[in-house]
């Protein structure tokens, strides 16, 4: 599966993510539980979702901007960190969700939405520019052995 892939079926149930409680249950296997920063608890309220792979068992994702995070260490403060590295993020300007107006929920759903298509047209472009690079390389060394 391409990270593409994996980014289009995480944002297939993160509309669900507005939830404190069903970003809470996605840490069931978080590493980190007692004597540290960030606790289960902590990374769900500042918007995390618990994402591991094989190779990446602590990958924490905003449900919002999509920031993914890895390499976590006892000390480090989930909102800080979420705040470090993605200052615009909408959900940490959100103020909380049962105070919203519908006008404001669509406006936000609106951003989350237009961060996720942002996200997969970087990727995309990204690749291409890959498999163009790729093709190139390709073709001169065709072209030096003729
Ligand atoms: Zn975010």
């Amino acid at each position: 599966m391409s990270h593409s892939d994996v980014i289009a079926a995480r944002f297939l149930t993160f509309d669900q993510m507005y939830s404190y409680e069903r970003r809470l249950q996605t840490f069931a296997d978080w590493p980190f539980r007692e004597d540290c920063q960030c606790t289960p608890e902590l990374m769900a309220k500042a918007g995390f979702v618990h994402c591991p792979s094989e190779n990446e068992p602590d990958v924490a994702c905003c449900f919002y901007c999509l920031k993914e995070l890895e390499g976590w260490e006892p000390e480090d403060i989930p909102w800080s960190e979420h705040a470090k590295r993605s200052p615009d993020c909408g959900f940490l300007q959100m103020k909380s969700f049962d105070e919203l107006t519908a006008i404001e929920f669509f406006r936000l759903e609106h951003g989350r939405i237009r961060n996720y298509i942002r996200k997969m047209a970087h990727m995309k472009i990204a690749y291409f520019r890959d498999e163009v690079e790729n093709t190139s390389k390709n073709l001169r060394i065709l072209f030096d052995i003729l």
